[in-house]
C-alpha cells in the first residue's frame, strides 16, 4: 500500500511543491488544562513539549524551583527552560535541570533571571515551543527528541549570558570549551540512595563567559543582535557517557529539520485516528486529549552503545537491560488509559508490559505508582487489571510465568516499605472477605471494592494461561468479595468492622474515611466485572437505574469531615452542577456507562455527551479536575468514538454516543474500522440504530475481535430517544455472575 501513496505524494509535490500529509498536531493545545491552582484544578498539567512517551519532556517553568505548579497560564514571568519528568504536582518532579537565556544580564537566581512574556508572543506546539523573553530581548526556540532537545536562541548584541540550574542537591557542574556537564539529585521518593539525572548541554561555539556556581552555571557569549545561539542538551539516568550517546538524537541535527521529525512522530500516534468532521471545537478537545493520552507511563529505558535497550533501575539502583516504563498511578490509569494504549498501540503497551515485569523481577512487586519507582499514594493493586488487560487484548509478554508468579504474589503479600505497592490488608481480606473498617488501615472499602475486582482480573489471566481449577478457584471466589460491604439498607457500600457489623456512624456523602477520594455514591460502582451483580444486590434493574439517576439529581452536596475542608476534587465536584457525579476524579469515570447494563442505554448517551460537551475544552481551563496521566483524556478519546472500556481484561467496550460524523480507526494490525454517522450533530446524542459491516446489531457493547477486524460500523443518531425500545438482555454487556457463575 505504501507505493501509490508515495507516488500520489510525488506527484502532488510536483504540482504544488509540497507533500499534503494531514497534520493533526495542529489540532493539539498543550496548554489545554494548564490554567491550575492548588485550590482548584482545571486539569493540573503543563505543556509538556515532548515526543510520545519521550524520557525527557521539557517546559517553560513559570513557578518556582521545586514548585509542583511548574506552568501555570495565569503567570506573566519565565524562569527557566526546564527538562522535566513530573507527573502531576501532586507527586512533583525528578532528575530536573533547567536552562535560562539572560540577554546581557548576568544574573542567576530564579527570580533576578525572569523575564515577562505574553502568550501572544509565544507557540506552543507538542513538538515546537517558542517565547518571545521581554525583559531579556531573547527569542526561545526547543524542540525535542526522546531523551535529548535542540534551542534556538535568538539574541541581542553584546555579551549574552545563559544559566543553567541543576536545582537543589544539583552537583559536579563542569565547564568545558562548549560543555556543560552535571548532575541533577533532585526527587521527592521512589529512588535508590544513588539516583542521578547525569545531563549535558552543548553550545554551538566556544564559551567566552564561564562562572562555576556549585548547582548553577553561567556562561556568555559576544553576539550581534538577530544572531542565533543554538545549543543542543540531554541526559541520562545511567551514565555521563551514556547521557553523551543520547546526545546524538539532536547533535549536528538541523533546528527546523528536527522539528519536522518531531511533528512525523506526533502525526504518526495521532493519526491512528482519523476524525472528519465540520465541529473544529470538537476536533481540537480530540486531539489534544490524544496527545495527552500518549505522553505517560514515559520511556524510562535508553539505548546502550550497541543498541540495546538498557535501564537503570528505580527499583534497586543497577543498570540493567531490558525496557522500564515510569510515571503512572494505576489507580488511575488502568480505568481507560491504558485499555486505549493496548488497542492503538499494543507494540508501545509490550515494551510498557516487559518493563512492568522487570519491575517485578527488580522489586518484587509490580508498580502501583511509579515516579519512577515505588510511590506511597492512592489504594489497590490495580496493576492487575493493567497486566491482566494487556494479555487478553493480545499483547503478549515473553515471560507470561513470570506475570501470573508477579501478580499472585502481589495480590497475598504487602511492600515492606511501600504499603500502596501489593496489598496492605491482604491477611484480612484473604480470611473475612474485606479488609475491616476497624483496623489501622485507611479507605479500607475502596480497598476491597478494587481487590475484588483485582481478583478477577488474575482470574481471568489465570483462565487464559490454562491455570489449574484449584489455582483459579480462589481469584473467582475472591472477585464476588465486594458484595460483604453493600449495605441493602442503603443500597451502598458501606466499610464494616471486623465483626461483621457495618461501620457506624455513616454518611452516603462522607468523602474519603472508608473510600478514596470519593464517597459511597461514587465507590458502590466499582464493581466493573460485575455490574449485573450488583444490581441484584440492589434489588434489581429497576432499583440499579434508580440509584444511577440520584447520582445526578441529588445536590453536589458533600461532608468532608475526614480531610476537614474540601479537598480540591470535591471543590471540583460541586462547580460543574452536576450533582454527586464528580468527573473531576476517577472512581465514578465509568459510571454513566452502566446505564448499558439497562434498558435504557439512552442515558449514558445523555450524560456521556453531556460530560464531554461542559467538562472539556481545548483551553487552559479545559478539565474539570486532575488529568492525571493521560486517564482523563483517554475517557474523552474513547467517548467521542462511541465506546468505552469499563471492563478492562474483558474483550467488551460498552457502547456510547459516537461525536463525530465520521472516525477511521487505524489498527497496527493493518486493519482499519470506519465509525460512520452522517447525520450527525451537536443535537443527536441518541443512537437510534446501528449496523456492523451493513448488518443490524443491537447489542450494548462492542468487541474487541469487532474492532481489531476492521470494517464499518454505521450509527443512526437522532435527537430523541427511543424509550419503548424492547431491549433484550442478552444484549447488555459482561457480567462475572451471569455470563460465568450461572
Ligand atoms: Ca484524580
Amino acid at each position: 500500500m505504501k507505493r501509490p501513496i508515495i507516488s500520489i505524494c510525488s506527484l502532488i509535490i510536483s504540482i504544488t511543491g509540497y507533500c499534503a500529509v494531514h497534520d493533526y498536531t495542529q489540532y493539539v493545545n498543550p496548554q489545554m488544562g494548564t490554567q491550575s491552582s492548588f485550590d482548584l484544578s482545571a486539569g493540573n498539567t503543563y505543556p509538556a513539549i515532548a515526543r510520545p512517551w519521550g524520557m525527557n519532556f521539557w517546559t517553560p517553568q513559570t513557578g518556582k524551583n521545586g514548585d509542583g505548579w511548574q506552568y501555570s497560564y495565569d503567570a506573566h514571568t519565565i524562569c527557566g527552560f526546564k527538562q522535566t519528568h513530573q507527573p502531576s504536582p501532586w507527586i512533583n518532579d525528578y532528575g530536573c535541570f533547567s536552562i535560562m537565556p539572560t540577554g546581557n544580564k548576568k544574573v542567576s537566581c530564579e527570580d533576578g533571571r525572569r523575564s515577562w512574556f505574553s502568550h501572544k508572543g509565544e507557540e506552543c506546539n507538542p513538538q515546537y515551543y517558542s517565547v518571545y523573553l521581554a525583559d531579556h530581548d531573547v527569542k526561545v526556540e526547543l524542540t525535542p527528541t526522546e531523551r535529548a532537545a535542540s534551542f534556538r536562541f535568538t539574541v541581542p548584541d553584546g555579551m549574552n549570558y545563559f544559566i543553567i540550574d541543576a536545582y537543589r542537591n544539583g552537583k559536579d557542574i563542569k565547564i568545558d570549551n562548549n560543555r556543560i556537564t552535571g548532575i541533577s539529585t533532585h526527587n521527592h521518593g521512589g529512588v535508590p540512595d544513588n539516583f542521578a539525572n547525569y545531563f549535558v548541554v552543548e553550545f554551538d561555539r566556544p564559551i567566552e563567559y564561564a562562572e562555576n556556581m556549585d548547582s548553577i552555571a553561567i556562561v556568555g557569549f559576544k553576539t550581534y543582535r538577530g544572531e542565533t545561539v543554538n545549543a543542543v542538551a540531554a541526559s541520562s539516568f545511567i551514565s555521563p557517557y551514556q547521557a553523551l550517546l543520547n546526545l546524538k538524537e539532536a547533535k549536528d541535527k538541523d533546528f527546523d529539520n528536527l522539528v519536522a521529525e518531531g511533528r512525523d512522530a506526533w502525526n504518526d500516534v495521532l493519526g491512528r485516528i482519523v476524525i472528519e468532521d465540520e465541529n473544529l471545537d470538537n476536533k481540537r478537545k480530540f486531539y489534544s486529549c490524544l496527545y495527552r493520552s500518549t505522553l505517560f507511563p514515559r520511556k524510562f529505558y535508553e539505548i546502550d552503545s550497541s543498541g540495546t535497550p538498557v535501564h537503570y533501575s528505580p527499583y534497586n539502583g543497577k543498570v540493567l537491560n531490558g525496557y522500564m516504563y515510569t510515571d503512572t498511578g494505576v489507580w488511575d490509569t488502568f480505568r481507560c488509559l491504558f485499555p486505549l494504549l493496548n488497542l492503538f498501540y499494543p507494540s508501545v503497551s509490550l515494551e510498557m508490559q516487559e518493563g512492568f515485569l522487570n519491575a517485578y523481577r527488580e522489586s518484587g512487586f509490580f508498580p502501583e505508582w511509579c515516579s519512577p519507582g515505588h510511590r506511597e499514594c492512592m489504594v489497590g493493586n490495580n496493576s492487575a487489571s493493567v497486566l491482566a488487560d494487556a494479555w487478553i487484548k493480545g499483547i503478549k509478554v515473553s515471560d507470561p510465568e513470570t506475570l501470573w508468579k508477579g501478580l499472585v504474589h502481589g495480590a497475598n503479600n504487602v511492600h515492606p516499605e511501600v504499603k500502596s505497592t501489593g496489598r496492605i490488608g491482604h491477611e484480612y481480606y484473604n480470611t473475612l472477605g474485606y479488609v475491616p473498617y476497624d483496623v489501622d488501615i485507611n479507605e479500607n472499602a475502596a480497598r476491597t471494592l478494587e481487590y475484588a475486582y483485582d481478583d478477577w482480573c488474575i482470574y481471568q489471566l489465570g483462565k487464559s494461561l490454562g491455570k489449574s481449577e484449584s489455582e483459579l478457584e480462589i481469584y473467582a471466589r475472591r472477585a464476588m468479595n465486594y458484595q460483604n460491604l453493600f449495605d441493602k439498607e442503603y443500597s451502598l457500600m458501606r466499610g464494616r468492622n471486623a465483626d461483621g457489623s457495618f461501620a457506624e456512624p455513616f454518611s452516603p456523602l462522607k468523602w474519603g474515611d472508608a473510600f478514596t477520594e470519593g464517597n459511597a455514591w461514587h465507590y458502590t460502582w466499582s464493581v466493573f466485572h460485575d455490574p449485573e451483580g450488583l444490581k441484584q444486590l440492589m434489588g434489581g434493574e429497576k432499583r440499579f437505574v434508580a440509584m444511577l439517576d440520584s447520582v445526578f439529581s441529588v445536590p453536589p452536596v458533600y461532608d468532608d469531615s475526614y480531610y476537614g475542608f474540601p479537598i480540591h476534587e470535591i471543590r471540583e465536584m460541586t462547580v460543574m452542577n452536576m450533582g454527586n457525579y464528580a468527573h473531576g476524579n476517577q472512581p465514578i469515570q465509568h459510571m454513566i456507562y452502566l446505564y448499558d447494563w439497562t434498558d435504557q442505554p439512552w442515558k449514558t448517551q445523555y450524560h456521556v455527551r453531556e460530560v464531554m460537551d461542559r467538562m472539556y475544552s481545548a483551553t487552559p481551563d479545559g478539565y474539570c479536575g486532575d488529568e492525571d496521566n493521560g486517564q482523563t483524556s483517554a475517557w474523552y478519546v474513547f467517548s467521542a468514538l462511541g465506546f468505552y472500556p469499563v471492563t478492562p481484561a474483558s474483550d467488551q467496550y460498552a457502547l456510547g454516543s459516537p461525536l463525530f460524523r465520521k472516525a477511521v480507526l487505524k489498527f497496527e494490525n493493518g486493519r482499519s474500522l470506519i465509525l460512520n454517522a452522517d447525520n450527525n450533530t451537536n443535537d443527536t446524542p441518541y443512537i437510534a440504530g446501528l449496523m456492523v459491516n451493513g448488518t443490524d446489531y443491537n447489542r450494548n457493547y462492542i468487541t474487541h475481535g469487532m474492532l481489531l477486524d476492521g470494517g464499518q460500523i454505521d450509527f443512526d443518531m437522532v435527537s430523541a430517544p427511543n424509550m419503548s425500545k424492547q431491549i433484550n438482555k442478552d444484549s447488555y454487556p459482561y457480567s462475572f455472575s451471569c455470563d460465568e457463575i450461572k
